[in-house]
C-alpha cells in the first residue's frame, strides 16, 4: 500500500486549508450566536467563492457539477473541511444531502435526477432524511410504524418520525415507509421521495438538542406525516428495497462521517498544543505544555488521531476496491474507533483551556456538544461492536486454535 498522499491532493487540500483560515474560521464566532437561518447570507456567498475556485462537491460526479474525488481523496478534503462545522456546508458536501445524493445517483430515474439530484448537488435546493420514528427503535429499524399504501396512482403515507436532520427549509425528503407488510422484514420498507411542501409533511418542530434549537440546515425535525399523497413515481429504486438501499446509503455516510471527525480532532488537537504552549502557570513563566500529564494528552492524541485516520483511509481504499458490503466490518469498525477517538480528543482539548474551554468563545466546546451524537446516530456502538464481534465469533466457530 502507497501511503504517499497524491500530489492533486496535496495542492487541493492546501488550497482549502487556506480558505478554511482566511475566510470561514473567521465567521466562527457568528456562527456561534446566531442561528443557522440568519447566517445563509453570508454562507451563500462563501459559497460562490469556492464554486469560482472549482473547489464544489468534491465527492460528487463531474457530470452533476462535483469534483469527482475517490472516496480515498474525499477522506484528506474531508479532514480540511471538517476543522471548522461549516466547512462541509461551504464546499457543497454536507450530510444528509450528500447521502441523498449517492442513493438518488445509485436509484434514481432520469426524471428524479433531474428534478431532485442536479439541484441538490448543485447547492440550489437541501434535502433530509426521514426513518428513525419517535416511538420505534431506530437500532431495529424493521421495526417501522410508518406506512405508504398504494391509492390511485399515489402512495399515501403515515407515520411519525424525528431526528430528520435539516428537515427545515429543505425541498424534499427521502422518507422510509412500510410498503409491503406481508413480506419478509427486511422487504417491507421503500424508499419515497417526498417534497416538503405536499400536503401532510408537517414539521411539528426543530428538536432542541444540547441546548441548540436549530433551525434551517442546522435544525432536526419532528415530522408527522398525516395522509401525506405523493406519485407512486416518487418511489426510489424498487418496492420494498428500502433497507437494502439504506444500508448502501449508511456505508459511505458513516465514513464520511469518520472523515468529518478526523478534521475535528486535528482542529481541536491544533488548539490544545497552543494553548498550553501559551498559558503561563507559574509566576517564572512555566507553561502548560511543560506538565507531564498534558504532554501524555497530546503524545496519546497524536497516537489515537493517526490510527483513527489510518483506518479510515484504508476502509475507504477497500470500499473503492472492494465494494460497501466487503468493507462492513472495516466501516462498523471506524464508525465506533473514530467517533470514540473524536470525543477523547475534544475532551482532553477542553480540559486543557480550563474555564475557557465552556465557553463558546472557542469552537471546541460546540464540537463537545454536538459530536456527542456521533455515538448514537448511523448506528450507535453498541450495535456496531456486536455486529462486528459476532461476525468475528463467527469465524472461530470449528476453528482450531493452537
Ligand atoms: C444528531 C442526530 C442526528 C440524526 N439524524 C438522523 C437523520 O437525519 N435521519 C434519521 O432517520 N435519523 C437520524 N438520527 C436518528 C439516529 O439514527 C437514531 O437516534 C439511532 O439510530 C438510534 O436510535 P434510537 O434513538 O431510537 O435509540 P434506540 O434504538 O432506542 O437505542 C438506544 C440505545 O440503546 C443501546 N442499544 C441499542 N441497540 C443495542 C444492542 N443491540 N445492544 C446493546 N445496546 C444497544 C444504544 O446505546 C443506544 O444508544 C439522528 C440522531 C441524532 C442524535
Amino acid at each position: 500500500m502507497d501511503f504517499e498522499v497524491p500530489e492533486k491532493i496535496k495542492v487541493i487540500t492546501s488550497m482549502i486549508d487556506e480558505f478554511v483560515d482566511k475566510e470561514l474560521i473567521p465567521l466562527e464566532p457568528e456562527f456561534l450566536t446566531h442561528d443557522f437561518r440568519s447566517m445563509v447570507p453570508v454562507l451563500e456567498e462563501k459559497r460562490k467563492m469556492v464554486k469560482q475556485m472549482e473547489l464544489w462537491a468534491p465527492n460528487h460526479p463531474k457530470e452533476y457539477g462535483g469534483m469527482g474525488l475517490n472516496l480515498v481523496e474525499h477522506a484528506f478534503v474531508s479532514e480540511s473541511l471538517g476543522r471548522t462545522p461549516i466547512g462541509h456546508y461551504v464546499f457543497g458536501c454536507q450530510a444528509p444531502d450528500a447521502g441523498n445524493a449517492e442513493i438518488l445517483y445509485l436509484h434514481g430515474t432520469e426524471e428524479q435526477k433531474e428534478k431532485y439530484l442536479r439541484p441538490l448537488i448543485e447547492g440550489k435546493i437541501r434535502s433530509c432524511f426521514s426513518m428513525t420514528e419517535v416511538d420505534m427503535p431506530g437500532s431495529n429499524p424493521v421495526m417501522m410504524n410508518t406506512t405508504a399504501v398504494k391509492d390511485g396512482d399515489d402512495y399515501v403515507i403515515n407515520g411519525h418520525k424525528w431526528y430528520t436532520s435539516s428537515s427545515d427549509g429543505a425541498a424534499f425528503a427521502i422518507v422510509m415507509a412500510v410498503t409491503n407488510p406481508d413480506a419478509p422484514k427486511y422487504l417491507q420498507a421503500s424508499m419515497i421521495i417526498v417534497p416538503c411542501d405536499t400536503p401532510g409533511f408537517n414539521q411539528v418542530r426543530t428538536i432542541p438538542v444540547m441546548g441548540e434549537p436549530g433551525t434551517d440546515y442546522a435544525g432536526h425535525g419532528e415530522i408527522l406525516y398525516q395522509s401525506c399523497r405523493v406519485p407512486q413515481k416518487n418511489l426510489l429504486g424498487p418496492e420494498g428495497q428500502g433497507f437494502v438501499i439504506a444500508q448502501q446509503r449508511l456505508g459511505p455516510g458513516r465514513i464520511h462521517h469518520c472523515m468529518r471527525w478526523l478534521g475535528i480532532c486535528r482542529r481541536s488537537f491544533d488548539l490544545m498544543c497552543k494553548r498550553a504552549q501559551e498559558r503561563i502557570m507559574t509566576p517564572d513563566g512555566k507553561t502548560l505544555a511543560t506538565k507531564q500529564i498534558i504532554q501524555a494528552w497530546i503524545a496519546e492524541s497524536a497516537a489515537d488521531i493517526l490510527a483513527a485516520r489510518l483506518m479510515t483511509i484504508s476502509t475507504a481504499w477497500k470500499i473503492e476496491k472492494l465494494g460497501v458490503k466487503e468493507a462492513r466490518q472495516d466501516i462498523s469498525l471506524i464508525k465506533f474507533y473514530v467517533a470514540n477517538v473524536m470525543q477523547k480528543v475534544v475532551d482532553r482539548a477542553l480540559q486543557v483551556y480550563g474555564g475557557m474551554g465552556m465557553t463558546d468563545d472557542i469552537i471546541i466546546p460546540f464540537f463537545y456538544r454536538h459530536e456527542r451524537a456521533a455515538r448514537i446516530y448511523d448506528g450507535a456502538d453498541e450495535v456496531h461492536k456486536m455486529s462486528v464481534s459476532r461476525r468475528i465469533l463467527r469465524e472461530y466457530e470449528g476453528r482450531e486454535v493452537k
